[in-house]
């Protein structure tokens, strides 16, 4: 789809740099900044936003079935829950799902993305089958209609089938709630032959997700890795890591190794991998695990929501690690909410305040959404890392007179949408790749959309 050349002057936006007075961008047809002028004057005729303008927030790490989900486990079902009865709860969720209800409940949730402030999302998709676990007959089914919702919506998006074959470390039998989840690996490669000129023409990337180390056997992720990288050698690479303690202890009785430790001994991690949660390593594992330049898939609400642990950011920051934040089982749908919670647990941990900070950027949300955008962008594969050339023109803009920004300085206004805007959304105005999704806060299928998610939802509940 074609876009018209357009133009937007913003009298605050926050590029790569920091922040900038009196912006003009310009982006061509395909949605690409061909001109960031700054200290610019303001054209006749071209739109002008007053409220701060930010980059658009990649959102790293969703898996959309679960936005159905979100919610509905947050009762004391046995003396004590944990991650992994929620997954029980969870997997006789996935178990009952069409392909209608995955598009109804993936449409909604882009749209709540985009008016969170998200525009690109990294759909981590493991439903791949029917319901008695064998396949559709076409077997990107599911796929499809994840991609149908990203495109309906206007969200970009990163797909990454998921490889899932055995029910814990050294090729356990997957259970009986695994079924629509399982490939052999030929399988999958041939799944990603028959996506790749599918998402090459809605302008997605298409990666792969092994699904954790538990799920996949060393041969087999080699395997895997090395057919994605001969049909795009750049192609992302996501993986769920360290996210439980169980998983660790499982890991060490497997190999003798933690998972991120044995990830780094076996294979070939660079800036094309995604280390999804990597909650639980030791300094020596942040240390290594950084300098290969993959990025840390944090995702703040999830993990407090599944009581998975804490990341120590200011280790990984310390060692030049990139991270990125992603909303994954979207108990929280909300990107200014997930910086706040990733800072608060640090402020927690640490008994300090203003953690992530840095001599660049004091205010913290400002550090918080510089990293997270260039980090979340590394993640997807995609040329949507922030304000700057031939990037995607990517945009949010902040209402000025919302209660909790208008009257403050600009870096204020941002801190105030993060840490202060008590639950509500500042989010005036929201574009991707030049196209305008959101305007005065809502996306335009805002209503129907939500009630086919509602319904889709009332459907699932009541079966
Ligand atoms: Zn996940």
């Amino acid at each position: 789809m074609k876009t018209t050349p357009q133009s937007l002057f913003a009298s605050h936006a926050l590029l790569p740099t920091g922040w900038a007075r009196d912006v003009l961008l310009q982006w061509d047809a395909q949605g690409r900044y061909t001109q960031i002028q700054v200290n610019a004057s303001a054209p006749a005729g071209v739109p002008h936003t007053s409220g701060p303008l930010l980059p658009g927030m990649p959102n790293l790490h969703s898996h959309a079935f679960q936005r159905g989900f979100a919610g509905l486990s947050e009762f004391r079902a046995q003396s004590q829950d944990s991650f992994w009865s929620w997954r029980t709860l969870m997997y006789r969720f996935a178990a009952k799902l069409s392909p209608q209800h995955l598009e109804a409940i993936a449409t909604w949730l882009y749209l709540e993305m985009l008016e969170a402030g998200y525009t690109s999302v990294c759909e981590f998709h493991y439903l791949h089958h029917d319901r008695d676990g064998t396949p559709y007959a076409n077997d990107a089914e599911l796929s499809l209609a994840l991609l149908r919702a990203a495109q309906a919506t206007g969200m970009g998006i990163t797909l990454l089938p998921v490889l899932y074959q055995s029910g814990g470390f050294g090729g356990k039998a997957p259970t009986e709630g695994q079924k629509r989840f399982l490939r052999s690996t030929n399988s999958m490669l041939r799944l990603l032959e028959q996506l790749q000129p599918v998402c090459a023409a809605q302008n997605a990337m298409l990666g792969l997700a092994p699904h954790s180390l538990r799920a996949v056997a060393p041969q087999a992720l080699q395997d895997a890795i090395q057919g994605l990288h001969a049909l795009n050698a750049q192609a992302p690479v996501h993986i769920h890591i360290a996210e439980q303690m169980a998983e660790v202890e499982g890991c060490l009785a497997w190999s003798g190794q933690r998972p991120v430790e044995w990830l780094l001994n076996h294979l070939p991690v660079d800036h094309r991998w995604c280390l999804v949660h990597a909650t639980h390593m030791t300094p020596d594992e942040y240390q290594r695990a950084a300098a290969t330049q993959a990025v840390a898939g944090l995702c703040p609400l999830t993990e407090a929501n599944l009581g998975d642990g804490i990341f120590d950011l200011p280790l990984w920051e310390q060692g030049g690690g990139i991270w990125g934040i992603g909303s994954d089982s979207h108990i929280g749908v909300n990107a200014a909410e997930e910086l706040m919670a990733l800072e608060y647990s640090q402020r927690l941990q640490l008994q300090q305040r203003n953690v992530a900070a840095s001599a660049a950027y004091p205010h913290v949300a400002t550090h918080l959404m510089q990293r997270a955008v260039q980090g979340g962008a590394q993640a997807t594969g995609r040329a949507v890392a922030g304000i700057a050339l031939g990037q995607q023109a990517d945009l949010v803009a902040l209402q000025e007179d919302h209660f909790a920004l208008e009257g403050l300085p600009v870096a204020e206004q941002l801190d105030a949408h993060v840490f202060a805007s008590s639950r509500t959304s500042a989010i005036d105005s929201v574009w991707v790749a030049g196209q305008q999704v959101v305007a005065q806060g809502r996306h335009a299928l805002h209503l129907s959309a939500r009630q086919a998610f509602v319904s889709a939802r009332r459907a699932l509940i009541s079966e």
